[in-house]
């Protein structure tokens, strides 16, 4: 195996040609066949190399295909201006602000094609008091744009035309060895963009990629800079690796790097209870599954997971502080999610889902009268069946209480009219309206958005 892949990198090295400090390894040796490129991506790359410009598909796209992993997306790099490549092509628009891209429309595709980029050199850097880079949108030459990138695997670029790949930073041969190597000196990158150590994390976990050994050194003792990040990016890298498809994984890097803390503050606390963790664990399991799958997962669903059990610990202690247990849970519930909103920034567009799913959990509790059949009905049951399930195989909700349910759905009417439990509760709350007009709703079901 390691005679087999030493013959791969160097056996045929003799073919790889040099162009400055540039190795052009060509297909013979690495076998990425255009083909793998999307007939987009292709067609931007000829087009602006039929109109004189260099152009190359670059990044995340050329390490999957290595990887023999299937791309998200096909990024393009090019010498050409956002000007020049907006003549190419009639159908793009140019976006962004900070650093202008262009979005070359075919069809269904859209083709992100930037434009050469180089680092700042240190002199004329603009960063904060930390280091970080707060500006980095100079135009580069080929050899800028692949020094500024991250990681060595994802500074290479793919000519679909000659299918020569073009490597300044031994990233080929990096990614034969399995291994994630940051470009230049990883303590200096990281304080340039301390999101790249978590970005080290996410992608050596989704594509099994061991951490180089002085890549993965310099993160214990910086991670306190993740603190200077806008929230808003934290957020977003956040997602990425929440929706990864190897969330499990890297929640475990994450811990074991002791990187967690401050990313979501309150997974620290969760993961200490230990009904929590496992139900943390398994949401995160689910959310993998799902994704693997290709199944449809919501941010909100899982948001909604990680912080149920912040939720339980509050609406519990102020039911035991002597509040009703409709009006505590939705105190607990506005709690958790101004907390989370200082620290995290959980942007507000996912809390009216995530308090549907949470309001929706004690109704499952209520099995009598027409209340199942009125849960049922509602547009968010099946989420919030599946929030419920996760709760019983975490052993914080019975057992049993999954299996009705998973039975009374799919039950026919009779079946369903035999499962129903004897009801009481709502001769009781008939009582309590007829004593006070302006009683306050007790029952959970009366407080919902969705009724
Ligand atoms: P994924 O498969 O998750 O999309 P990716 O490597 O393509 O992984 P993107 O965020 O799409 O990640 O970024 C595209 C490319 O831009 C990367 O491959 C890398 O070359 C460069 N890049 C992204 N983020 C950074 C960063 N923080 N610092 C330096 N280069 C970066
Ligand atoms: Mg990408």
């Amino acid at each position: 195996m390691i005679k087999k892949l030493f013959k791969r990198v160097f056996g045929k090295a003799a073919r790889t040609k040099m162009e400055g400090r540039c190795h052009i390894i060509p297909f013979e040796v690495h076998g990425v066949s255009r083909d793998g490129i999307s007939p987009a991506a292709r067609r931007v790359t000829g087009g602006l190399q039929a109109a004189g410009y260099k152009a190359f598909v670059v990044g995340g796209a050329v390490r999957d295909l290595l990887l023999e992993r299937h791309p998200k997306d096909f990024d393009i790099a090019t010498d050409a201006t956002p000007e020049d490549v907006r003549r190419v092509f009639r159908r793009s628009r140019i976006i962004g602000r900070r650093f202008r891209l262009v979005h070359v429309m075919f069809g269904e595709e859209t083709v992100e094609t930037s434009t050469f980029r180089r680092m700042i050199e240190a002199e004329d850097a603009q960063t904060d008091e930390h280091g970080r880079l707060l500006r980095d949108n100079e135009f580069g030459d080929q050899e800028q744009d692949a020094a500024r990138r991250d990681f060595t695997a994802n500074a290479l670029f793919y000519d679909p035309a000659s299918q020569e790949i073009y490597d300044y930073h031994n990233g080929y041969a990096d990614i034969r060895a399995n291994t994630l190597r940051m470009i230049g000196d990883p303590a200096v990158r990281y304080r340039e963009d301390p999101v790249r150590m978590l970005r080290a994390v996410r992608l050596s976990a989704k594509l099994g990629m061991r951490l180089d050994a002085a890549t993965a050194a310099p993160i214990a003792g910086m991670k306190e800079l993740l603190g200077n990040v806008p929230q808003a990016r934290l957020l977003d890298e956040m997602l990425k690796l929440l929706l990864s498809g190897h969330a499990v994984e890297c929640v475990k890097k994450l811990r074991a790097m002791d990187l967690h803390h401050g990313l979501l503050p309150m997974l620290d606390v969760i993961l200490e209870q230990p009904l929590g963790e496992k139900f943390v664990m398994l949401a995160l399991e689910n959310t993998d599954q799902r994704i693997r799958e290709e199944k449809s997962t919501s941010p909100a669903f899982l948001f909604a997971a990680l912080l149920w059990h912040e939720v339980l610990a509050d609406w519990k202690k102020l039911q035991d502080a002597g509040e009703k247990p409709v009006a505590a849970l939705h105190k607990a519930m506005d709690d958790v999610l101004g907390r989370q909103q200082v620290q995290l920034a959980i942007p507000r567009r996912y809390d009216a889902i995530m308090k549907e799913l949470w309001l929706l959990q004690p109704r499952f509790e209520q099995r009598g009268g027409q209340r199942p059949i009125r849960l049922l009905a509602q547009p968010r049951f099946r989420a919030a069946y599946d929030f419920l399930l996760l709760r019983c195989e975490s052993g914080e909700a019975n057992e049993e209480l999954g299996l009705w349910w998973d039975e009374f759905q799919d039950a026919s009417e009779q079946r369903r009219a035999e499962m129903l439990l004897p009801d009481e509760a709502p001769k009781k709350r008939r009582r309590r309206k007829k004593s006070s007009a302006e009683a306050k709703p007790e029952a959970v079901q009366i407080v919902l958005p969705i009724e």
